[in-house]
């Protein structure tokens, strides 16, 4: 750990902390949203802590009010994108069997486009 709740090797840390640039959309003391550099929608921002979490799997209750400002946020970026009447997704991936390719929490949103359930 590098300054509090960081892991020095984690890019999404290095976002949060804008020592790597990133297409910033919302910020705030607990979150960040950014849009993702290699985008499956039309619509894909990525909404994480500050505090570095490995995955999902790693939450606990005292980060419940993290995990409402994130959920509010993804709504509010929804419609700020014009979404909100077509529709979007917000997933988090745990692991390898899910995809998930980067070790700090993050949800993707996604809409723009019509997409298919279940994933695959
Ligand atoms: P995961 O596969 O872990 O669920 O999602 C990681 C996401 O982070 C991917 O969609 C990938 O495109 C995105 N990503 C990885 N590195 C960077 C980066 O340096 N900047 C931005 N904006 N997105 C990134
Ligand atoms: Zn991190």
């Amino acid at each position: 750990m590098t300054k509090m709740g960081q892991a020095s090797d984690c890019i999404f840390c290095k976002i949060a902390a804008k020592e790597v640039p990133a297409d910033i959309v919302h910020a705030t003391d607990a979150i960040v949203a950014f849009r993702d550099a290699n985008p499956k929608a039309p619509t894909h921002v990525l909404l994480i802590p500050r505090e570095h979490i490995d995955s999902a799997a790693a939450l606990g209750e005292a980060h419940a009010d993290m995990l409402v400002e994130i959920f509010l946020t993804a709504a509010h970026i929804a419609k700020s994108e014009g979404i909100d009447g077509s529709g979007w997704r917000l997933v988090t991936n745990v692991g390898p069997d899910a995809g998930q390719s980067v070790p700090h929490l993050h949800f993707h949103l996604l809409g723009g486009r019509g997409m298919r359930w279940p994933p695959g």
